[in-house]
């Protein structure tokens, strides 16, 4: 399948959703002839950087089988080298026209930054590193007057899209060039809908307009 347009693919990503969250899933793209026919080599349509939340699972949410959207996952879709590099080799160097960073409500790595800052201490272990790189969108939130968990998560998400730009210079020419859109959204554990809180270089709505963009 040739590589579609930023906004092409987000829509495709919309259909799968909804059909995901309507109970009408296909699951399509994993029996012997498929998996066989994708040895040679991968054509993801998009990459989806997501939290690592076990509800949130993006092939399922987004209703793609295998090979169709290139997946990396930390806890609160936190940032670091290795997930800007991963995110480069799928969008530069596969070529793959749409970024997602998909976060979600009762986010727990949101909550712990959160709780941190409420009680100014941060976790030991690594999960500090965690928290800490959730904290700038908690008081960016927070600057804003927003304070509830659902509204520093679809900060959060709006963050990590504007990082993924500021410091890829490589995503950021994508974008500039036309070959690259990058959505944020936010995904509901209970109704299974993906919403989008950000865009740039796409226009993040649906056929149905069941999703769309709330503001950049
Ligand atoms: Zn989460």
């Amino acid at each position: 399948m040739p590589h579609s347009s930023p906004t092409r693919a987000w829509a495709e990503l919309a259909r799968g959703n909804e059909r995901f969250a309507a109970d009408q899933a296909q699951r399509p793209g994993a029996d012997a002839e498929q998996r066989r026919q994708m040895s040679g080599g991968q054509r993801p349509f998009a990459v989806v950087l997501g939290c690592s939340d076990s509800r949130v699972a993006a092939e399922l949410v987004f209703d793609r089988g295998l090979g169709e959207v290139f997946v990396v996952r930390t806890a609160g879709h936190v940032l670091d080298s290795a997930v800007l590099g991963s995110v480069e080799l799928a969008t530069i160097v596969l070529g793959v026209p749409l970024l997602v960073v998909l976060g979600h409500d009762s986010c727990g790595a949101v909550g712990a930054a959160l709780k941190a800052r409420q009680e100014g201490r941060v976790p030991g272990g690594f999960v500090r590193d965690i928290v800490e790189r959730v904290t700038t969108s908690v008081l960016a939130a927070e600057h804003r007057g927003e304070t509830t968990l659902d509204a520093i998560g679809r900060e959060h998400v709006r963050s990590t899209a504007r990082q993924l730009l500021e410091r890829s210079e490589a995503v950021r020419e994508a974008v500039e060039s036309g070959r690259l859109g990058v959505v944020g959204a936010t995904y509901t554990l209970a109704d299974g809908l993906v919403d989008a809180v950000f865009s740039q270089g796409v226009a993040a709505m649906s056929p149905t307009g069941a999703i769309g963009a709330t503001g950049t």
